[in-house]
């Protein structure tokens, strides 16, 4: 080990997540030798501060330089309160009263769809600015360029440039909060990753924003979601790995970098038996046994209690996005809806017959929404894969919940997995048990297989 001059700004702590910025080759066999770009977690301080004993991926441990490293963190996400969304320009006008200088909101232009308006009040009057979206940025001028709307608010905020005004105050959208992502975080945060690094290979899923291939990056199988050209599925986009960089579970899918650029991609962990519908219909009750399914519900409520810990809500979640590992592993995917649960999102659309009656009513999505959504799941699980509410019409099955039908006991269920399902449908979402709850109650079942 050799000695190292450059002091450490703080001290890691055990768990640290770093990314390797050049290689090291270590100079005696306590080193921990590692490639640029190789994830490392952080096991322990030595004396010497700019040296941690260290862990790889693949497990093996050796003292590491901590100047060849940089730490991993979380992307934060940006809110935008001003963003209102789908508004005419007479609602617009009308939202902007009284008519201070500088009060400003945003919506989505209505005449040039995939354009936004800015609407800006100046000597009583209000000023619509069109923001086209050209070439992958946003501009009111064709001179400034801007990544997101984010930025582009925070320019005329600073100098009016142009503009009847500066941008001085926002007007809020009551209810809703709408949010943006800047690309320079995901670099500086450790978690950007370099087109020539990874290569790109067959199709195997297709998602909302975009395609889902297979891939290899540093020397591993992975999963790369790519984005189809447009500004705001990208910042829905870098928002899910965003949330995903905060989060670290054995059964959620994580999150190994973002690639950024035209087109983006997310890279993940490779799920290779592909999403539990799938996997369910296609291998059916001959191939998956009772310990199979009991497994795989204990591996989702485990993310899902995580996730309760942390006061997140996923608000999808299915079987469908649900991935099985090639050890049969089920992991929580996608996170694109997934927020603080506190801050409640309206008009979004929503999967009916997964989503609780208070949250399709009222968008109240909370743990215990999930919850709700984690029963019918679970009901899934134990037919194999068959929609809920077989014999229901979709445009019933709103009702129905609300009359009291519940779904009956799966044939291949037992009676405690159904119990589990009965409460989490519970009218009331206090009455629901909490994930940390369903996760004991499914974990003590395992004894009586
Ligand atoms: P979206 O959230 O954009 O709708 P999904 O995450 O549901 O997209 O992905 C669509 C499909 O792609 C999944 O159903 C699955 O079959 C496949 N897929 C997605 N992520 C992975 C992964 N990490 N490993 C293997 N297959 C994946």
């Amino acid at each position: 080990m050799a000695a190292n001059k450059k002091k450490p700004v703080e001290k890691w702590e055990p768990g640290t997540e770093c990314i390797a910025k050049y290689e090291f080759q270590g100079t005696t066999l306590d080193d921990l030798p590692f490639k640029k770009g190789e994830l490392i977690v952080i096991v322990q301080a030595s004396k010497d501060p700019n040296w941690y004993s260290a862990r790889n991926e693949a497990g093996e441990t050796g003292m590491i330089p901590v100047n060849y490293v940089h730490k991993r963190e979380g992307v934060k996400l940006q809110t935008m309160p001003w963003f209102h969304g789908k508004i005419t320009r007479d609602e617009a006008e009308e939202l902007l009263i009284p008519r201070t200088d500088g009060l400003f909101l945003v919506r989505e232009s209505t005449n040039f769809p995939g354009d936004y308006t800015l609407c800006v009040v100046f000597q009583d009057k209000v000023e619509h600015y069109r923001v086209i979206y050209k070439d992958n940025k946003l501009t009111i001028d064709e001179e400034v360029y801007f990544e997101n709307l984010t930025k582009l608010v925070e320019h005329y905020e600073t100098d009016a440039d142009g503009l009847c005004s500066r941008l001085v105050q926002p007007l809020p959208k009551k209810g809703t909060l709408n949010f943006s992502v800047d690309s320079d975080s995901f670099v500086k945060s450790g978690w950007a990753i370099n087109r020539k690094d990874f290569t790109v290979g067959a199709l195997i899923g297709r998602g909302n924003f975009g395609d889902v291939l297979e891939g290899t990056y540093m020397g591993r199988k992975v999963a790369i979601k790519q984005l189809k050209d447009n500004e705001k599925a990208a910042q829905m986009f870098l928002a899910e790995a965003s949330v995903m960089t905060t989060l670290r579970h054995p059964n959620l899918v994580s999150l190994l970098g973002v690639a950024l650029g035209n087109p983006l991609y997310i890279l993940l962990e490779y799920m290779s038996k592909g999403n539990l519908v799938d996997y369910l219909r296609s291998r059916g009750r001959n191939v998956i046994t009772k310990k199979h399914l009991l497994n795989f519900a204990c591996d989702i409520a485990s993310a899902m209690a995580y996730l309760e810990e942390k006061s997140l809500v996923h608000r999808d979640l299915a079987a469908r996005n649900i991935l099985i590992s090639e050890d049969d592993v089920a992991k929580v995917s996608d996170f694109g809806l997934s927020r603080e649960a506190s801050l409640n999102q309206e008009g979004g659309k929503f999967p009916i017959k997964w989503t609780s009656p208070e949250a399709l009513r009222k968008a109240q999505f909370s743990n215990k929404s999930d919850v709700w959504s984690f029963g019918i799941l679970l009901w899934e699980l134990y037919s194999y894969g068959r929609v809920p509410y077989p014999r229901v019409p979709l445009a019933d099955v709103v009702q129905h919940v609300e009359k009291g039908y519940r779904m009956e006991r799966p044939e291949s269920c037992p009676e405690y997995v159904y119990n589990i399902m009965k409460q989490s449908w519970s009218a009331d979402p206090v009455e629901r048990p909490t994930f940390k709850t369903i996760c004991k109650q499914l974990d003590s079942c395992k004894g009586s297989l």
